[in-house]
């Protein structure tokens, strides 16, 4: 193992590490120069040369790494992931139990004691998510503790960090039995089909869950609904199950159009009685509009950032140009789901976007339900800028 480096904490963060903040942003760290090989153990220490934290070095997004124990005698190693991995899944007893529930997150990064590692259950196999270098290289603890203490079927990993080429393997698939994809999981009793080796996204994605039962059991029966940048078409299976007239899909991707009738038939529905376009969102709004389309519900659900051809996208700038376009097309007292995952704004601000939007459209709307990250994507209450996902549903009065 490498040895442990030493890192002198700015005096203006010590309070922050003592209190608990899990991330070692660089601005907090005065002699980050000497930091030289990921995956090294670090020692967080005061002006005084005190004990603060111990972490480890793995450069991800703006940390360089992250905080993983405060206790100055607790060792890095194999007991150290098997106790917080045990405990991970000890606090997933009931959806592991949940004969409904057969996909959700068993270990959700520094919410459950490592930052930079997640872990997805999918039916008897695991991905993990490596996202740095430095925690990649630690990966033989997480591996033999699963040896040890866990009924697997079989395990694939993702790299979500720059590999620099230096990773040669042909799949993600890493030791058990293979899936033979694409494998049917269960959420709330709605089938999704998955598969976990075919590049960044497995074909869903977990964190909706509670979005998808409430658009199933709440918001969907007897309406025509509207999913854009629908992916996998994951929430028009839900409307459909929860008794809409018609879903509308619409994704760019070209792969959305096989994906999604590949959702809807795992459930038994007719995917010709529904539709999927395969089409840029806003280029679809301008054809409802046309064409005096109207939604009863809305689904919207971008990614952070994307380009097209035509256009940028980000939800921290565009997102009430977005809402203004879905308000157009959708019935007075219809239902809008505004969703982001982008974690470099708040709800606080998320609804500052959501109230732009409707005056920009010259309507007024009452929130219904606002949500974050369901129970399994543990975050640290203290640190909500870890909680990512920012749902509110609407309601159009005018
Ligand atoms: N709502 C989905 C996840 C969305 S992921 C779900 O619940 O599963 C983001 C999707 O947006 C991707 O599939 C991407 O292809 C699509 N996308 C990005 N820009 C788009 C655009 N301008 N028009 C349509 N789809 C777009």
């Amino acid at each position: 193992m490498a040895k442990t480096i030493d890192l002198q904490v700015n005096a203006k963060n010590i309070s922050d590490f003592k209190r608990g903040y899990p991330l070692i942003l660089k601005d907090a760290i005065i002699n980050s120069d000497v930091l030289t090989k990921e995956g090294s153990i670090v020692r967080l220490i005061d002006r005084d040369r005190k004990f603060v934290a111990k972490g480890y070095y793995g450069i991800q997004n703006k940390g360089l790494g992250w905080v993983l124990t405060k206790n100055e005698n607790e060792e890095i190693d194999f007991d150290f992931f098997e106790s917080k991995i045990d405990a991970a899944m000890a606090r997933r007893e009931a959806l592991f139990a949940d004969p409904k529930t057969t996909a959700f997150r068993v270990f959700n990064g520094e919410g459950d004691g490592i930052g930079g590692l997640t872990i997805d259950y999918f039916d008897g196999f695991y991905m993990m998510s490596w996202y740095s270098e430095g925690i990649y290289s630690l990966k033989h603890y997480v591996y033999s503790v699963f040896d040890k203490i866990v009924d697997f079927k079989g395990i694939y990993e993702k790299k979500r960090f720059d590999t620099k080429g230096k990773y040669m393997e042909q799949d993600d698939f890493v030791k058990g039995e293979q899936g033979d994809f694409p494998i049917i999981v269960k959420e709330n009793g709605m089938n999704f089909a998955v598969n976990l080796n075919e590049g960044a996204m497995t074909g869903i994605f977990l964190d909706q869950r509670d979005m998808r039962q409430a658009i199933r059991d709440k918001y969907s029966k007897g309406k025509n609904v509207l999913n854009t940048f629908s992916y996998t078409g994951a929430f028009s299976v839900a409307a459909a199950l929860g008794g809409s007239i018609n879903t509308t899909s619409v994704d760019l991707a070209k792969r959305s159009l096989a994906k999604t009738i590949e959702q809807f038939s795992v459930n038994g529905i007719d995917y010709e009685q529904q539709d999927i376009k395969v089409m840029d969102v806003f280029e679809y709004f301008r054809y409802a509009k046309r064409n005096e389309l109207k939604f009863d519900l809305v689904v919207l659900d971008p990614p952070s950032f994307a380009r097209t051809k035509k256009y940028t996208f980000s939800t921290a700038k565009d997102y009430p140009a977005l809402l203004m376009d879905a308000i157009a097309i959708t019935e007075k007292n219809g239902i809008i789901v505004a969703s982001t995952n982008n974690a470099s704004f708040s709800m606080k601000k998320f609804k500052t976007f959501i109230e732009e939007g409707f005056a920009g459209a010259g309507s007024k709307y009452k929130i219904l339900e606002e949500s974050s990250l369901p129970k399994d994507f543990r975050t640290n209450r203290d640190y909500p800028e870890f909680n990512y996902l920012k749902v509110v549903i609407l309601q159009k009065l005018k």
